[in-house]
This record gives C-alpha cells, sequence and structure tokens, in this order.
C-alpha cells in the first residue's frame, strides 16, 4: 500500500483524495476480492490506480463458501477439504451421488481473505480504505464517492457490491434462505472424511424447506449446518434447539466441542437486478444478482463473473456485458419457477430437491444449476418432476413478467 496514516485505527493511503482512480471496488467482501485478486496478479492491470473500500478488516471467519466444481481454479487449493462423493438424504432414503467429474470444495471465509488480501496488499498500484461508501454522484467525466468521513474519492470506473437501495422485490419470488451451523471438534475420530453429507431433507419440515449438511474437514472436524428457505427468520438460539436436537437422533455417540458458529441468510430470488447504476458504474456480487435464486450458491458464480469483467476489461470493452452473460434469462426463468412452486406451497421443497437428486444424475443437476445443461439434460430434469406443478408455476411466472 501507498503512503498510510490511520483513521479509526485503520490504514488510509494518505493521499488517495488527490487521485483519480481507474477502478473503485466498493465492498471487499467476496465479489470485491474476487476482482481485487485477479487485478493484482495481471499485469495488464499494473498500470491502473485501484482502489477497495470496506469497512470490516476480514480477519474472522464470517462465512463458509461450498461448490462444485470439475475444472482446475486456483481458488481450489484454498478448500480445507474436498470430496468425490456426496451422500443425499431424502424424504425416505440415503442414496451416494456419484458427481464424476465434478468435485465438491469448501472454502473457509478466512483462508479465502487471507489468501486473496496479502498478494493485494503487497501492489502498489492498489490502495485499501476501512469505510463505507455513503453516496455516488456522477458527472460526464467523472465518479464521484463519498466516505462516512466526508471525504471524497474520484474513480473513472465503479464495482459495487452494496444491495441498491432500489432493490425492490414486490414484484418477484423472493425467499430467505437462512442458516445456522456448529463446526465441531470430535473427542474421537468420528466422521467418514472422504464423503460429504449435500443435504438432508429425512427431517421435519416444519411447513417450511430444510435440510441439514455436515461438512467433514477431517474424521474429528465437522460443519453441521441447518439451512431454512421461509420468510420467518429463527433466533440464533431456536437454531441451536434444532441442532441439539439433529445430532442427539442422529448421531447419539458423537462427543463434540463447538468451536466456532456460523449464522447469516441469503436472499433467493427472481428479481431482475439492474447490471448497472449508471454509465461506468456496475455491480458484483449479490448485488448484480450472483446469488442462484434456486439454491443459494454465488461462490463459483462470482469467479466466473469475475473472470468474464477481467476478460472484457482487457479487451478493452465495457465489462458491464459480463453481467449480462451470467444473468441468463431462461435460468432465471426457471429459477423463478421453482421459487414459485415452493412459495405457493403446490408441492414441499422436500418433494421436489428429493425427486431432483433421487431421479437425476447428479452430474444433470450439476450442469443444469451452473446453467451449462443441454436442452435434453434439462428435458429429463424437468420430466423427473412434478410436472403439472411447475408448467403452472412456469406460466405464473412468464405472466407476472
Ligand atoms: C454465511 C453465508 C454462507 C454462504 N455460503 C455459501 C456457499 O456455501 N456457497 C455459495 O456458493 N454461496 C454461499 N453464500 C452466498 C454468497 O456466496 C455470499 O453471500 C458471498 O459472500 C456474496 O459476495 P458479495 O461480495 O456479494 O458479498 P459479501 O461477501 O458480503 O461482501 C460485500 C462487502 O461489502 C461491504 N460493504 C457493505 N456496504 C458497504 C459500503 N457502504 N461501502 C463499502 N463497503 C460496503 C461489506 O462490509 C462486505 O464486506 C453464503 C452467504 C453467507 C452469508
Amino acid at each position: 500500500m501507498s503512503g498510510l496514516y490511520f483513521f479509526k485505527g485503520y490504514p488510509i493511503p494518505l493521499n488517495f483524495m488527490n487521485k483519480e482512480y481507474d477502478y473503485l471496488i466498493i465492498g471487499g467482501g467476496c465479489a470485491g476480492l474476487s476482482l481485487a485478486y485477479r487485478m493484482s496478479m495481471d499485469p495488464f492491470f499494473d498500470s491502473k490506480l485501484i482502489l477497495i473500500v470496506e469497512p470490516q478488516t476480514k480477519s474472522q471467519n464470517d462465512r463458509t463458501w461450498s461448490f462444485w466444481s470439475k475444472d482446475q481454479h486456483f481458488y481450489n487449493k484454498w478448500a480445507i477439504k474436498s470430496w468425490k462423493e456426496l451422500a443425499f438424504k431424502g424424504k425416505k432414503k440415503a442414496t451416494t451421488l456419484n458427481i464424476a467429474p465434478y468435485k465438491y470444495f469448501t472454502i473457509r471465509g478466512i483462508d479465502f481473505y487471507n489468501n486473496t488480501l496479502p498478494q493485494i496488499s503487497s501492489c502498489k498500484n492498489i490502495d485499501q480504505i476501512h469505510s463505507k461508501i455513503i453516496s455516488i454522484s456522477q458527472n460526464e467525466k467523472v465518479i464521484v464517492a463519498k466516505l462516512e468521513n466526508g471525504q471524497s474519492i474520484k474513480t473513472k470506473f465503479c464495482f459495487d457490491s452494496r444491495i441498491p437501495e432500489s432493490y425492490n422485490i414486490k414484484n418477484s419470488n423472493f425467499v430467505w434462505q437462512h442458516f445456522k451451523g456448529w463446526i465441531v471438534k470430535a473427542e474421537q475420530d468420528y466422521f467418514d472424511d472422504q464423503k460429504a453429507l449435500f443435504m438432508d431433507f429425512s427431517i421435519d419440515q416444519h411447513d417450511d424447506t430444510r435440510f441439514f449438511y455436515i461438512l467433514p474437514y477431517s474424521k474429528r472436524k465437522a460443519l453441521i449446518q441447518l439451512a431454512i428457505f421461509s420468510n420467518k427468520i429463527l433466533s440464533s438460539k431456536s437454531y441451536d434447539g434444532l441442532i441439539n436436537n439433529y445430532i442427539h437422533q442422529n448421531h447419539p455417540n458423537l462427543k463434540y466441542k463447538i468451536l466456532e458458529e456460523e449464522y447469516d441468510k441469503i436472499p433467493m430470488t427472481d428479481y431482475h437486478f439492474s447490471p448497472t447504476a449508471g454509465k461506468n458504474h456496475m455491480f458484483i456480487g449479490t448485488a448484480a444478482g450472483m446469488v442462484k435464486a434456486s439454491s443459494g450458491f454465488a461462490f463459483k458464480r462470482i469467479q466466473d463473473h469475475s473472470d468474464f469483467i477481467i476478460d472484457l476489461l482487457k479487451e478493452g470493452r465495457n465489462p458491464i456485458a459480463a453481467t449480462k452473460i451470467i444473468a441468463n434469462k431462461k435460468y432465471l426463468h426457471l429459477d423463478g419457477t421453482l421459487l414459485h412452486v415452493i412459495l405457493s406451497k403446490s408441492e414441499t421443497g422436500q418433494e421436489i430437491f428429493t425427486k431432483l437428486m433421487e431421479r437425476n444424475k447428479a452430474k444433470n443437476v450439476f450442469d443444469f444449476l451452473d446453467q451449462k445443461s443441454s436442452l435434453g439434460q434439462e428435458i429429463r430434469i424437468m420430466l423427473s418432476l412434478p410436472f403439472f406443478s411447475f408448467l403452472k408455476s412456469f406460466i405464473r411466472v412468464w405472466m407476472k413478467k
């Protein structure tokens, strides 16, 4: 980082107000750091002035990202663990999913920050400020962003991971995926660390869609998490009771202590996020609609989005096109259809996910969720699900647009 002073204990580049940045990245979370890391690694960006504004220091393990991948990516090696096999528990039976050629990966937030931040900080052309952007204004040539202490930043282009204020979900299908998990340490070897439990739908659904998953990092350490799709957010304590019961009923011999907890929520919606907030101002991450509406997965999409943005910048093209590639209208409509089926309760989420995973090859499901499926795969998946409920919801979602 270049010449520093400190504000509220955080380093601030001394002369940032005199500079005109090429790129301002608002938010140094998953999307902001994914983009900045790629810029820091690519000589094309050595001559660009880049600034990241993020209020947090990212020194906590604030979340855990899981994703499937069949390709070699630099971030795969940051995973705490990967699995070639996944288990799925439906309403009545358990299945082992053959996920080849995919592998399932889990990256802890703290490992992601500890891998990206030192590399980004080592670049002289990338400044970082720990603060919040409170407003943005734009004229013909330059964007002016205001920090919470009133100071201004000038930039030619802005990547923004704040959820836009105009975010209005009223006419969309929307549900929170909220969850709590414990990272537990067993007293003795207990977990089969060769296989992760992808989804356990055998639990009482309480009129929502809910499932547990278990990610064994080793024979002694695992993340045991409950995820619920519903707009009624449970208190952290209510979750604790449910996780406790689950362990008691399904793993009565597990003697453990809790090392860490994860408690948060993800918006699942077919809302049409605007890719931009004006000329040279584009959204990234959740704010750009990167959370897959039907599953809540976003990490891999954010990585793909970042790759497209970098390619477009290097080709001298407007990076806003990257969002249009990922926010594919056909898949957004299909995601909205699934959400509508669940929200209208014409079928239960438990029923749908059980049929989806038990009647299809995992590869087909992953290709479909990655928006890389062929027509043949899509037809097979559609035929495995309750056809008329989906058709009804498909038409309803269509008519709302
Ligand atoms: C607990 C949790 C677990 C998840 N697990 C998975 C998973 O297993 N797999 C998966 O694919 N997806 C998962 N997701 C979904 C998704 O991958 C994450 O939400 C991801 O972090 C989204 O990236 P983002 O950059 O949009 O948001 P964030 O990572 O939250 O980053 C946004 C950043 O913007 C900063 N910010 C906010 N306001 C301002 C402001 N005014 N000025 C400057 N900065 C600001 C915030 O401090 C934050 O650091 C999970 C989400 C959560 C919450």
